[in-house]
């Protein structure tokens, strides 16, 4: 088992002898879970149990060093950037940086080209030698004309017309979602921007950067308090009746804590294939996207991302699944539509608070993850400080 984690006898025992169980009960250890368990523990001197299904922390930006001892994320790629200085300067608390900037190519027409869409794309796609000024107008003269940008094909086609859409984003979309992305909110596909200009980053936010001794390490370093315990193969519904706690901050699925109440809220899934070759390098960059092309959305090269040199190199293909564990809140109307009568029940269970991902059903990136975890603390907060006056 990894380090950190408590056996059932253990935290019962850390709970009784002050008499005064547990403050908060944590259920989940990724960011969510991990980010207000140390600041409760640290800021507030919160006695913290918390409690993990799967047998390590870190949720999905777990990362390990496979048999081979090359560093991989065994769910998918993880590639931290961050617009806030904040939530930047929260995480350095837990460790230091290996500046990062990650740049991916998509194999479409036989040719791998720079995504998100620019001017090199277009002038490789197409054979051209067009300017960031002529591009525009290319763009422009192949856009169509969309009156209300709604859903994830609106905000492509309005932007680069039907064919680069079709190239690049319909055939990626309906593999990633099962969904057409006319059925998708537009905020799905305006996660990808189109430039004009030669930028090939995948990301343009003014921190980019990989926790330098991985992931693990750092949510290891998060939870080091004498005040938090961590218990890791354990349902909270295994011990959430038989310790004693307060209050409970819940990041697995809201409808799964409801048992399904009003029926399941779709999470997609991914199936991840990895691979590890006897040789040193596998692709230029660090993810290559098939849009058209294979069952997996896209191969991913972990020592890109990591800046480990080692003989070997390990590559992680992604299979999108409709089963299996919920990776992604699928953002649709009729999805928002049912998760609003759960945020309903969630806001009416008054010793419990939603935080994360699955929790708050959100397409959130880890830093917005951070930074709900730290706006809630702030709200737990205020909370301690208005009882302590009353
Ligand atoms: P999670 O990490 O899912 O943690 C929730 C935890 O709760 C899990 O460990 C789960 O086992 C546990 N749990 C659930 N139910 C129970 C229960 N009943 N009892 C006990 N424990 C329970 N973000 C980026 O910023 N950059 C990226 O490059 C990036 N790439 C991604 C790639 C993939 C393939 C995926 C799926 C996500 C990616 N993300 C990325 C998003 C990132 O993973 C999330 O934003 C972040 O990890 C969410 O943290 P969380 O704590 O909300 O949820
Ligand atoms: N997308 C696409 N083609 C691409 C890359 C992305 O159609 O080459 C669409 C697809 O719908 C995807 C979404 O844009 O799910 C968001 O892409 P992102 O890379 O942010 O996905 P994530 O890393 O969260 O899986």
């Amino acid at each position: 088992m990894d380090k950190g984690s408590e056996s059932f006898e253990s935290a019962v025992s850390a709970a009784v002898p002050g008499q005064r169980g547990f403050d908060y009960l944590v259920v989940g250890a990724g960011f969510a879970g991990s980010v207000l368990a140390e600041r409760l523990a640290r800021e507030l001197n919160q006695r913290v149990l918390v409690v993990e299904k799967r047998k390590h922390i870190g949720g999905n930006a777990y990362d390990r060093y496979n048999d081979e001892g090359v560093l991989i994320h065994p769910y998918g790629p993880h590639i931290f950037h961050t617009n806030s200085a904040d939530i930047f300067e929260y995480l350095s608390r837990f460790t230091e940086w290996r500046p990062y900037q990650h740049r991916v190519l998509a194999s479409v027409d036989g040719q791998e080209v720079p995504i998100p869409i620019n001017l090199d794309t277009i002038n490789r796609l197409y054979g051209l030698n067009l300017t960031a000024f002529e591009v525009e107008k290319f763009l422009a003269s192949v856009a169509e004309d969309v009156k209300e940008v709604k859903t994830s094909e609106d905000v492509v086609v309005s932007k680069v017309g039907r064919e680069l859409y079709n190239k690049f984003f319909r055939g990626y979309t309906r593999k990633q979602w099962g969904l057409d992305p006319s059925e998708l909110d537009a905020s799905v596909t305006a996660r990808v921007p189109t430039r004009t200009n030669r930028d090939d980053r995948y990301f343009t936010d003014t921190f980019q950067a990989m926790p330098l001794h991985g992931y693990t390490r750092m949510f290891e370093r998060m939870l080091d308090h004498p005040n938090i315990k961590v218990m890791l193969n354990t349902d909270y519904r295994e011990v959430a009746d038989a310790l004693p706690w307060q209050h409970m901050i819940y990041t697995g699925p809201v409808d799964a804590f409801f048992n399904h109440r009003y029926g399941k809220l779709p999470y997609r899934s991914l199936e991840f294939q990895h691979v590890t070759l006897p040789q040193e390098h596998f692709q230029p960059v660090g993810t290559v996207n098939y849009p058209n092309d294979y069952a997996y959305t896209r191969i991913t090269e972990f020592k890109h991302i990591t800046g480990q040199t080692h003989p070997k190199t390990a590559l992680v293909y992604e299979y999108p699944r409709a089963e299996g564990d919920p990776y992604y809140p699928v953002p649709r109307p009729e999805n928002a539509a049912l998760y609003r009568q759960y945020e309903a029940l969630a806001e009416a269970t008054e010793n419990v608070t939603f935080v994360g991902r699955l929790a708050t059903y959100k397409y959130y990136n880890m830093d917005q993850v951070v930074g709900q975890a730290l706006a809630t603390f702030r709200r737990l907060k205020q909370k301690h400080e208005d009882a302590a006056r009353a």
